[in-house]
């Protein structure tokens, strides 16, 4: 039976993450990417069930005690959870799943599934990192200070991954992050799986001409 791999991709706010994983399903639309639930209020464009599934505090407390959160974690002032069912039954039927999550969620899905391939994204410097915050426009000087402060906070925690990248340049950034996702996926497992009866044939093929 063929089970999907599980990514975890971790980064700082500000560090492109979600450009690089929007890139990334462009070029592998086979990939599945988890929609996670936050009581945090949506940002204007992010739509419900799209970007997350957005909740209030009451309905995330009833699913954490019903048990639907693989993980979740308080990230700033709001909670943040990941669909156990979904990503589940994703994996069971052979699919591969990335978690957009931060390291406190990272470290529980470690634990739980310690075959899951982690990879911390990284921005090429401080100032590069403000000025991306300051150039989305949505923060005043104390929030973005704040934000930079969690920023350093999260990435204390990049040696705890199995991938580091540094977003210094897109396009390289995006090459290096689906090298590590194609790699993964021509593990010798994945691949007896996927293509069991191709090496079936290749094995006891009848060689003569
Ligand atoms: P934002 O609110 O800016 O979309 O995300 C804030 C932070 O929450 C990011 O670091 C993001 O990776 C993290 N996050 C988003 N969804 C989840 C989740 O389901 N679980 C955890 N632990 N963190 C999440």
């Amino acid at each position: 039976m063929m089970i999907g791999t599980l990514f975890i991709f971790s980064a700082p706010s500000g560090a492109g993450k979600t450009s690089l994983v929007n890139a990334l399903l462009k070029t592998m639309p086979y990939i599945g990417v988890s929609v996670s639930h936050t009581t945090r209020t949506p940002r204007p464009g992010e739509d419900n069930g799209i970007a997350y599934h957005f909740v209030n505090v009451d309905e995330f407390q009833q699913m954490i005690g019903e048990g639907a959160f693989l993980e979740h974690a308080q990230v700033f002032d709001n909670f943040y959870g990941t669909s156990q069912r979904w990503v589940e039954s994703e994996l069971a039927e052979g699919r591969d799943v990335i978690l957009e999550i931060d390291w406190q969620g990272a470290q529980q899905v470690r634990k739980l599934m310690p075959e899951a391939v982690s990879v911390f994204i990284a921005p090429p410097s401080i100032s590069a990192l403000r000025q991306r915050l300051q150039g989305r426009g949505q923060d005043d000087a104390a929030t973005i200070n704040r934000r930079m402060r969690d920023a350093q906070s999260e990435m204390s925690h990049y040696g705890e991954y199995d991938y580091l990248i540094i977003n210094d340049d897109f396009n390289n950034t995006l090459e290096e992050l689906c090298a590590i996702v194609i790699a993964r996926r021509h593990r010798i497992e994945a691949q007896q799986a996927r293509h069991a009866d191709t090496l079936t044939a290749l094995l006891q093929g009848d060689t003569h001409a």
